[in-house]
């Protein structure tokens, strides 16, 4: 089985989990497609580049099947959703479609499909049908999408969440994960910003109980997890009424988010309406799992953002100086257009207030913001444009990403907004605010240079691992070291999370080059000292003092 991902951190987690419950189930992952029986794209719908380098896979597919006829591909996650069965039409290929809100019927539905393809292609075989036969044959498709069963009314609430069960009984082991790892605590979205596809293709917002969270949390630490990524789509919203749960089959149920009046995540209630709050919740994982050295969330929602919860995260070392919180645009008009919520003075004053709390530089502790913004959303003028670029200058984001609109049918700004910005025009707008956030983020990672910073290595650096495959080439120079699995054949393997890996010696200089964050998420790059195992050093968290800076990384040696 192969399994691809695209998109966000909530699809790789959905990855792993889904992968966990297949390899509990049997099945056995390979790192190239060419090897395996069963095809996976986890695919991503926020916008259209990404879905189509999902429809460019299924196109070479396509081509194999005809060679291959047994071959199972199957496509998860938010294309699946928005799509629908019309993927069966318009890519034949595809026997298997699963949602990202169904992927605990994944092994199920792989299980049908499998055996249905091999009856259909033996029944075939056995009729003197030429082998290369494309099977368009419908009884082989299989489907699990949410559709019109995402927006249940409360009432249908008390229905078991079956996808909790995924959560619940993923796979924790050492050698899965390389010190760090995402635990989801809140699913789906109820923003509805006219933009954005995800509140059709992840359903509503629910969160998850907070003793699932903790729990998931522990055991991650008793596997040697160091990092937590806690993940929501507004993973401030999180909020879980104690006196509401309901428990079905002896699980207590995920609940349906609702909007927070102001000031409603800071009020403590009494014992009969107890509630764990976001603050709360980050205080728990840092209090009850001390061997989490870090714990960082994404992504935040300006306005959902309580002074407790910026409090806990100040009284908390081991929570990260960092917060990914998103503005999209500088201009009050187009805010309004995207329904974001809030103007650009709330969020300069989130901001401002997030930087009072949190902005220790003195006691090495500054507080990193990232962003992401979209330019050429419908409507926008060029001095809205240069609003977004007097917001990055008033922000200064150590990194942002700056995407060019892309309209998503199903949302509402496809069916009631122009995108009557030119593409040449969104390509000037994204090249200009990046060359801005370029200079930004030179100046802040400039800024370092002659710090100690606290390094969470996660492994051998990209740059590393092409340098020593070429060396490789012409001296075949690579010990069988693994981290966390079996060693793999063949040249350097990517550094992932679970991903077996082939570390190589040290180099002909006695030096590998190795990567890893600080708090606040700044890339670091340093050289192992000769003679250590790069091994030895991923998943610690050691000091580096910054001799060099560019733009998206940091460059020194261990201190
Ligand atoms: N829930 C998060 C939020 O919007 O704050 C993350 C949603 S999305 C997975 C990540 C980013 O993709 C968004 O922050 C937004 O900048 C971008 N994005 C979403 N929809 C887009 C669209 N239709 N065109 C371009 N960028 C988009």
């Amino acid at each position: 089985m192969y399994l691809e991902t695209f998109g966000c951190q909530m699809n790789v987690l959905d990855s792993e989990l889904a992968a966990g419950a297949l390899r509990a189930l049997g099945y056995r992952f390979v790192d190239d497609s060419n090897d395996a029986g069963v095809i996976l794209y986890n695919t991503c719908s926020v916008r259209d580049h990404a879905e189509q380098k999902v429809r460019s896979r299924l196109g070479e597919m396509a081509v194999r099947k005809r060679r291959e006829p047994s071959l199972v591909v199957g496509v998860l996650g938010c294309m699946a959703e928005r799509d629908g069965q019309a993927i069966f039409h318009k890519s034949p290929v595809v026997d298997v479609l699963c949602g990202p809100s169904e992927l605990d019927k994944l092994p199920a539905l792989l299980d049908n499909a499998v055996r249905t393809r091999v009856s259909l292609v033996g029944d075939r075989l056995d009729n003197n049908h030429r082998c290369n036969a494309v099977i368009a044959d419908r009884s082989a498709k299989v489907a699990a999408l949410q559709g019109g069963a995402s927006r249940r009314s409360a009432t249908l609430s008390a229905a078991a969440d079956h996808l909790e069960l995924l959560d619940l009984s993923r796979a924790i082991s050492p050698s899965d994960h390389n010190g760090s790892a995402y635990v989801r605590i809140t699913r789906g979205c109820n923003k509805f910003y006219t933009y954005c596809v995800v509140p059709y293709t992840r359903g509503a917002e629910t969160h998850r109980p907070p003793d699932h969270i903790v729990d998931e949390c522990k055991r991650l630490a008793d596997a040697g997890v160091l990092e937590i990524t806690l993940l929501g789509q507004t993973v401030n919203h999180y909020r879980f009424e104690h006196g509401a749960s309901v428990v079905v089959g002896g699980v207590t149920q995920p609940q349906k988010g609702r909007a927070i009046k102001p000031n409603m995540n800071s009020a403590r209630h009494g014992a009969a309406a107890r509630v764990t709050t976001f603050a709360d919740l980050l205080k728990r994982v840092h209090d009850e799992v001390p061997a989490i050295k870090r714990l960082r969330f994404v992504t935040s929602y300006p306005r959902d953002f309580t002074d407790d919860a910026l409090q806990v995260m100040r009284d908390s070392p081991r929570i990260c100086r960092y917060l990914h919180a998103p503005a999209q645009s500088g201009s009050d008009a187009a805010l309004t257009r995207m329904n974001r919520g809030y103007t650009v003075s709330e969020y300069m004053e989130f901001v401002d207030r997030a930087r009072s709390f949190l902005d220790e530089p003195e006691k090495g502790r500054p507080l990193m913001l990232a962003g992401d913004i979209i330019v050429g959303f419908s409507g926008e003028t060029e001095a809205e444009f240069h609003e977004t670029l007097t917001l990055l200058e008033r922000v200064r984001y150590k990194s942002c990403f700056i995407f060019k609109y892309s309209p998503r049918p199903g949302t509402a700004a496809f069916d009631r907004l122009p995108d009557d910005v030119p593409d040449e025009v969104k390509r000037r707008r994204n090249n200009e605010a990046l060359a801005l956030q370029h200079t930004i983020s030179d100046e802040i990672s400039q800024g370092f240079a002659g710090d100690v910073v606290h390094v969470f290595v996660e492994g051998v650096s990209a740059q590393e691992r092409k340098r020593q495959a070429s060396e490789q080439v012409q001296t075949g120079k690579y010990a069988a070291v693994t981290i966390g699995g079996d060693a793999v054949a063949g040249g350097a393997a990517p550094v992932g999370q679970g991903a077996a890996r082939r570390v190589p010696i040290n180099g002909s200089d006695g030096r590998v080059q190795m990567t890893g964050r600080t708090d606040g998420d700044m890339i670091v790059h340093f050289d192992a000292p000769a003679g250590l195992a790069p091994d030895d050093l991923v998943g610690r968290i050691v000091p580096v003092r910054i001799e060099r800076a560019s733009v998206l990384s940091l460059f020194g040696a261990l201190a």
